[in-house]
């Protein structure tokens, strides 16, 4: 069996080493086209921070380990798929056959159509070779404009405030991290951030960008904000376009069905690329974290060595550290109609827990500060615990959960 793999993220070189277990005489080629030994992108903010060395993001810290797994790294970029011949085409100009293929080809940036991205000093912050550029640029004391307070944006947030960047963050939305977190809970993150003095200036755009010595970023309101660098993090798109012509159905990723095959047999997707169902929402999603990539890796390459295995009810589950400041969201954290839900806010004190229910079961949750017991959150959204009485009393005091778990999900089991 030739078993090909495309892209050698996390969730590309977890299928490679899941497939060797699997089917030991099976050939595995995992090509990618960056220049790097197989790294992880969720390392760079640490190498930002200079607590690792870029080595420290390589995936496997053996030289040798690819090869002694009989996995050939090949370099190269795939340019189309021939899902008739079961053949890649390759920019090198040579070709790779395949039995099975699995795309874990990730995703990338968003580039949005603002003048003067191209600049010098202007920077997106996806890969090695970006945060090499970045640090170059963004020296201690440095003033960086930072476009968007997305997941990933914070974290490069913290990690620029770690090396003693002068902040400002830009956001079109009306809060920091709106894919995640409640008003109420974005609100409070951007408190936090101002008090660790990093401005923020939500429910704005950048409209074009000039070098006149310095950066200069013409705001869409008509403000300025002048700087010596600007970091670029408003999104980002699965990496598609080679699979045109190959009859894999597509929406914004890979669409595939819960043993993560594609509408095209024998070829699989997995990671940021993939757009898996998730049967806990009924609807299919990107989920553009590491675990998932993984998660969905190992399943899609049980699959390509013939077993039967497929996706666990995916709960959602983001967790963020903003400075210091933990913020967590859980399943349907933003409610489902005809739901009810309860908020507690303590800005005093940095905490705020939001529940919602459907009927009597928890589908989601949003956190601030509480770290503690957050198991049982989990625990109740995912195993839809039907919590009886339990509802009223948690609509009344929301902070009684890990009670309404051991009474209501514990007991039962
Ligand atoms: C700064 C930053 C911080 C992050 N922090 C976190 C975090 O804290 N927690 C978390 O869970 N996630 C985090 N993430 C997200 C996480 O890195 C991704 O979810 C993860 O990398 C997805 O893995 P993947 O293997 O699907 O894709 P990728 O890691 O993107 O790997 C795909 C590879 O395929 C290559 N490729 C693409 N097209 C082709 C082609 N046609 N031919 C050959 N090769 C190709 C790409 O160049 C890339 O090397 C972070 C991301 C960034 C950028």
């Amino acid at each position: 069996m030739k078993h090909v793999i495309v892209g050698n993220g996390p969730a590309g070189v977890v299928a490679a080493e899941t497939l060797r277990k699997l089917d030991p005489a099976g050939s595995i080629a995992l090509v990618g086209d960056e220049p790097e030994p197989p790294y992880s992108r969720m390392a760079l903010p640490y190498l930002m921070m200079g607590h690792i060395a870029e080595s420290g993001t390589h995936l496997r810290k053996d030289p040798e380990h690819f090869r002694r797994q009989r996995i050939d790294l090949v370099r190269d970029r795939v340019d189309a798929v021939d899902a008739v011949a079961r053949r890649l085409r390759l920019a090198s100009g040579g070709t790779l056959d395949y039995d099975r293929l699995l795309v874990a080809t990730g995703a990338r940036p968003v580039r949005p159509p603002i003048p003067g991205l191209e600049l010098p000093g202007v920077h997106f912050c996806w890969t090695l070779a970006d945060v090499r550029a970045l640090l170059a640029d963004a020296k201690p004391g440095a003033r960086v404009l930072q476009l968007g307070a997305g997941f990933i944006g914070c974290i490069i947030m913290e990690a620029l405030v770690t090396r003693g960047a002068r902040l400002t963050i830009v956001e079109m939305g009306d809060r920091m991290v709106p894919r995640m977190m409640t008003p109420v809970a974005g609100a409070m993150i951007r408190d936090w951030c101002d008090a660790k003095g990093v401005r923020v200036l939500l429910g704005e755009r950048i409209a074009s960008i000039r070098r006149e010595g310095e950066l200069r970023a013409e705001l869409a309101s008509g403000g300025r904000v002048d700087a010596d660098v600007v970091i670029v993090s408003a999104g980002v798109q699965s990496n598609i376009e080679f699979l045109r012509g190959s009859g894999v159905d597509c929406g914004a990723g890979v669409r595939v069905d819960e043993a993560m095959q594609s509408s095209v047999p024998g070829i699989f997707a997995a990671g940021d690329v993939a757009e898996a169902y998730n049967q806990a929402t009924g609807e299919r999603a990107m989920n553009a974290v590491q675990p998932a990539a993984v998660d969905q890796a190992r399943i899609a390459a049980a699959n390509m060595a013939g077993r039967h295995v497929t996706t666990r009810p995916e709960l959602t589950l983001n967790v963020l550290d903003t400075m210091g400041l933990i913020s967590s969201s859980f399943g349907r954290w933003w409610g489902v109609p005809g739901g009810r839900g309860v908020e507690l806010v303590d800005r005093a004190r940095h905490r705020y827990l939001s529940l919602q229910l459907d009927g009597d079961r928890l589908v989601g949750a949003t956190c601030i500060g509480l770290t503690e017991h957050v198991g049982a959150l989990r625990g109740l959204i995912e195993g839809r615990v039907p919590l009886g009485p339990w509802a009223e009393r948690l609509l009344a005091e929301p902070l009684r959960f890990p009670e309404a778990y051991l009474a209501r999900a514990q007991a039962a089991a």
